[in-house]
């Protein structure tokens, strides 16, 4: 129960004690079990990116190798509350048989999440068997975690696992109010693998811990950054939320990405940081560019030499050098979005520095982790994922939890 005594002692979370799934008695037991299969699809419908369902396999594992029957419910996509077949979970149900082939499980798909299509094939379940559940958003109920909404899901299982991290930031019937009506609930192995890595990072982070904070905007993560500011030794700053930070400083910044109505208030953060002892620290040079185009002309200038007409879209060769000197002498690092316009290949060199550096450093013993969303994508595009401690598979839920707020799929499991 290494994650949840953990997780107990976080400061922000209060006396929280979960189970893990790999605790609990499953044998004969369905396990209703809130997974993220939420996959990036084409416009045919296929399935672009499996790394959801794999992520979930060794809760299904064993849950099925203790003997009980996985009953697993997810939302795909924004159906808005209606049945509409592009949203159906059933090509899931297709690839997570074709995964779970080689342990012998039988995945069964019921047509509908509630209601006698779900009982059916529920009932008809035996040990060996797995269920998915047609997609939770068909239901309006779902999102506004309907009172009887919950009750008619409950009646899928026995018991209650939560595996779903990526969608724990939301109060909704199948992630919080499903919860309350069991009387055993767990956190699956993704889940308690997440709060985990996440928790110790905040908890007992071996030191210095170096946050790195990049993104378009800084409007989406001040409240992560003042959070952090907290807990960490040094933060670096980079992606578009730089320049409203230089520009606070007084810098000209030329066309680059600024939030006007947050110039003060970046301002006010860099004084904090200063009166915490918190080392926040600023690019001091900076990719330009013509225009928002890969192909534009471009050069690398130090901030303080940025010209009207010009775009910053990547943290410089000195910065990157500078902010990997950081990262390799760190004891932990967290990373949560990236330096530049990564998804263009001539600003992407500052976000694949980041990446080298992680990976340097998790080979010498520090503890790297990356924040879900964009740094997740460019570290996955850079075919490091593999290569750090741990990446989230939840965005949204890891930068809440970064910030030392509940996440209501989390205080559901707690007893
Ligand atoms: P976020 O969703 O806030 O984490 O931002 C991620 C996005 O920020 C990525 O799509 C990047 O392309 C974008 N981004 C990073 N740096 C810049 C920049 N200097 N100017 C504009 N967009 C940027």
């Amino acid at each position: 129960m290494g994650l949840l005594q953990s997780y107990r002692r976080s400061s922000h979370a209060g006396e929280c004690v979960i189970q893990s799934v790999s605790d609990v008695e499953v044998r004969g037991k369905r396990v209703l079990t809130r997974v993220d299969f939420n996959v990036p699809q084409d416009e045919n419908g296929a399935i672009t990116d499996d790394n959801r369902i794999r992520e979930s396999l060794a809760t299904i594992e064993l849950i099925v190798r203790n003997g009980g029957i996985p009953i697993l419910m997810s939302h795909l996509g924004r159906p808005k509350g209606e049945r509409k077949l592009k949203y159906s979970l059933r090509p899931v149900a297709e690839r997570l048989a074709a995964l779970l082939k080689s342990s012998g499980a039988a995945v069964h798909f019921a047509e509908d999440c509630v209601g006698p299509l779900a009982t059916t094939v529920v009932e008809a379940a035996e040990h060996g068997d797995v269920v998915l559940l047609e997609n939770l958003r068909f239901y309006p109920q779902e999102e506004a975690n309907d009172p009887e909404f919950c009750t008619a899901l409950s009646l899928n299982g026995d018991l209650y696992c939560n595996d779903a991290f990526g969608t724990a930031h939301r109060a909704h019937a199948s992630t919080s109010g499903v919860a309350a009506l069991f009387s055993v609930v767990c956190a699956g192995l993704l889940m308690q693998k997440e709060l985990d890595y996440l928790g110790n990072a905040l908890i007992e982070p071996a030191r210095p811990l170096v946050s790195v904070m990049g993104g378009s905007k800084i409007s989406g993560k001040i409240d992560v950054i003042t959070a952090l500011m907290d807990k960490c030794d040094t933060i670096l700053i980079g992606g578009g939320m730089m320049f409203t930070f230089l520009q606070a400083q007084g810098f000209n910044v030329g066309s680059s990405l600024v939030e006007q109505d947050r110039v003060e208030l970046a301002g006010k953060i860099l004084r904090q940081a200063a009166e915490r002892n918190v080392d926040l620290v600023l690019p001091t040079d900076t990719v330009v560019a013509k225009a928002f185009d890969n192909n534009a002309e471009r050069m690398v200038v130090s901030v303080d030499a940025i010209e009207d007409g010009w775009m910053g879209l990547d943290i410089g060769p000195q910065t990157s050098a500078n902010y990997a000197r950081t990262i390799e002498s760190a004891g932990t690092v967290v990373w949560n979005g990236p330096m530049g316009v990564f998804e263009m290949s001539n600003f992407s060199s500052g976000t694949r520095a980041i990446a080298d550096a992680m990976v340097r450093a998790t080979g010498t013993g520090t503890v790297t982790i990356v924040g879900g969303g964009d740094s997740a994508a460019a570290i996955s595009q850079f075919g490091q994922a593999k290569h750090v401690t741990h990446v989230s598979t939840g965005g949204g839920a890891s930068l809440e939890f970064l910030e030392g707020k509940s996440l209501p799929g989390v205080v559901a499991l707690d007893r």
